[in-house]
């Protein structure tokens, strides 16, 4: 009886920290709902229960279900028939398992049948179901489409599909094209207005959709003739109920095999608009995206932490030299580098998650009510920093996943290059994490104003002013001395003033950044759960100090007789 909760302390931890009061307190509206639903609570301790008590039931149902049916649902894969996707025999039993268990629309309001949950819970959640299996994480979390329909769709479309998501129906978001991956604004897919009929028609094609045979798609579209940016794209709602779209094939994918990646066939699909026309892309999918990023973020974590189950499970029992390996240093460095890097991405996923929390629970409540002068202060104060350590935790969260299997493989030796250990489907299944949902260089692109305007580094001082344990201060005082040098190099590149130039630095600037701010959330983790984290904090902070080192070295002696040579690949 595996409990994926309670076997890992950590994810306890997240749910102590002070903004927890603030995120709960503006979420629950002061507890107005706790006379109207058996199952809200009544105050903050009641409310931080019932985060334990649920979180506790999908530890067990990933432990128990989800987890053992991994290896048979990546041998299985899903199948297309006749128009449609078919998922595995073990990706039916986890769906039907957590829909029992009323785990999905779980951030949905309480009127529509949710469980009016924060972000930081949901995450909590998705970090589980990934480190179980990342491809069904790709199909349940979709249930976070939702939230796109909450926050732009009308009233009747609220009613109508939040509730069917919160009773078990599956969503995707329907956004790439052959021609349009990274550059969505190129999308094509035609939406087109019958007067007669009242409705709008998709035609077209969309590919590498996740879940494409879902219930309710959101679907980006063409819906201004003879536009050809992204102020011409709107956002529709597909329901598949009304017919019209067709699978015409699965993907074979290299992992994540239990998510069907389907592409579509519209062919005069019936669709309702969803919020205002030309807003599609430039409004609607951001937010979506930035969701669904953070997402991607948690799954990373998951896989992180499996990784890190198989490689220091393998190297306790596997003896080399007449004795464990785990006793050989080299190791031994492995495991414990894969375990800082779990839990420094893992600070900055839940620190971004408390930041999203705050804003849009504010931003929700302007929805009912004028807020107060402070409250706007603080929506924009959140917001800012919700934007900017997004692409960061998906970003760097991915790739140190990939470093992290990578790692989880060297430790098995042969053994990890075999289908007869997790450690191979767990390479495979991370790859994706730094492509989908906007490759790192895309993550890249969106982080580097933070870098360049300052405004990563005035966070980092922010940071550098909490206090920490006195064990913890030699660490704080060298992030201190890596923010100092991180300022100087952005300031190299900026008094460049070449586009080219910041765009080829952009990857170092925004991982210094990232690094070093991971770095005092986990001082600030270590020092609230010194036992959890003190380790962590060390390896990680005196790794930190070397990848400063490299890129401050890099950037410091780029010449452009070598620049030239990028310039002309
Ligand atoms: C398994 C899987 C599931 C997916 N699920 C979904 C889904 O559910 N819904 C959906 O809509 N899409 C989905 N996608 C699509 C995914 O989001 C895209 O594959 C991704 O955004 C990259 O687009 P692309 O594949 O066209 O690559 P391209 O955009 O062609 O990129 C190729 C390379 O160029 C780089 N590049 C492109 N533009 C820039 C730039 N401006 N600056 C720097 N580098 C750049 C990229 O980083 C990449 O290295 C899925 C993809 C996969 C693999």
């Amino acid at each position: 009886m595996a409990n994926f909760y309670t076997d890992s302390p950590e994810l306890k931890h997240y749910l102590s920290h002070p903004l927890m009061k603030r995120i709960v307190e503006l979420r629950e509206r002061d507890f107005e709902e706790k006379d109207q639903y058996a199952y809200a609570p009544q105050d903050l301790e009641d409310a931080m229960d019932n985060y334990d008590k649920v979180l506790e039931i999908i530890g067990e149902i990933c432990g128990d279900i989800i987890a053992p049916n991994a290896e048979g649902v990546d041998h299985e894969g899903p199948t297309c028939a006749d128009g449609h996707a078919y998922y595995a025999s073990g990706t039916e039993q986890n769906l039907d398992a957590l829909r029992k268990a009323g785990l999905m629309g779980m951030s949905m309001p309480r009127r529509f049948g949710g469980l009016n949950f924060p972000s930081v819970t949901f995450m909590i959640a998705a970090d589980m179901v990934s480190r179980a299996d990342a491809g069904f994480e790709n199909l349940w979390a979709l249930q976070d489409c939702a939230e796109t329909i909450y926050e732009f769709g009308s009233e009747e479309q609220k009613q109508h599909y939040i509730s069917r998501v919160c009773n078990g129906e599956t969503m995707s978001m329907d956004l790439t094209e052959p021609d349009a991956g990274s550059d969505l604004q190129s999308a094509q897919l035609k939406a087109t207005y019958s007067e007669a009929d009242g409705c709008w028609y998709l035609n077209g094609v969309k590919r590498f959709i996740t879940n494409g045979d879902s219930d309710i798609h959101l679907v980006l579209a063409r819906s201004e003739e003879g536009t050809k940016d992204g102020r011409g794209l709107s956002m529709f709602i597909y329901d598949k109920r009304s017919g019209g779209v067709t699978v015409r094939r699965i993907e074979g994918k290299m992992g994540i095999k239990g998510s069907p990646t389907c592409e579509l066939v519209y062919n005069n699909a019936k669709a309702e608009l969803c919020g205002e026309r030309r807003l599609g892309l430039i409004k609607y999918v951001m937010a979506l995206m930035n969701g669904a990023r953070l997402g991607i973020a948690a799954q990373a974590v998951g896989i992180s932490q499996a990784a890190y189950e198989e490689a220091l499970a393998y190297a306790r029992s596997r003896r080399q030299f007449g004795k464990p390996i785990i006793e050989m240093a080299p190791v031994a460095e492995m495991v414990v580098n894969i375990k800082a890097k779990l839990d420094a991405v893992r600070a900055i996923l839940y620190q971004t998650s408390r930041y999203v929390d705050i804003y849009k629970a504010l931003e929700d409540i302007s929805k009912e009510r004028k807020l107060t002068l402070e409250e706007r202060k603080e929506q924009k104060y959140y917001a800012k920093l919700a934007d900017s350590f997004t692409p960061l935790s998906k970003g760097l969260g991915s790739e140190l996943c990939n470093q992290n299997v990578y790692d989880c493989v060297q430790v098995h030796g042969g053994s990890g290059y075999m289908k007869d250990y997790a450690c191979e489907r767990l390479y495979r299944d991370a790859r994706v994490t730094s492509i989908y949902e906007g490759t790192t260089q895309m993550q890249v692109v969106a982080a580097i104003r933070y870098a360049t305007s300052g405004f990563y580094a005035s966070v980092m001082r922010e940071f550098a002013e909490w206090k920490v344990l006195p064990e913890l201060v030699t660490l704080k005082e060298r992030l201190g001395a890596m923010i100092a040098r991180y300022e100087e190099v952005v300031n190299v590149v900026v008094e460049q003033k070449d586009q080219e130039f910041t765009d080829l630095m952009a990857r170092r600037l925004v991982e210094m950044a990232g690094y070093i701010i991971m770095g005092y959330l986990l001082l600030q983790d270590a020092t609230s759960s010194p036992e959890l984290f003190t380790s962590s904090a060390h390896v990680f902070i005196h790794w930190v100090e070397a990848e400063v080192d490299k890129h401050t070295g890099y950037i410091g002696r780029i010449r452009p007789d070598v620049m030239n040579y990028y310039r002309k690949a």
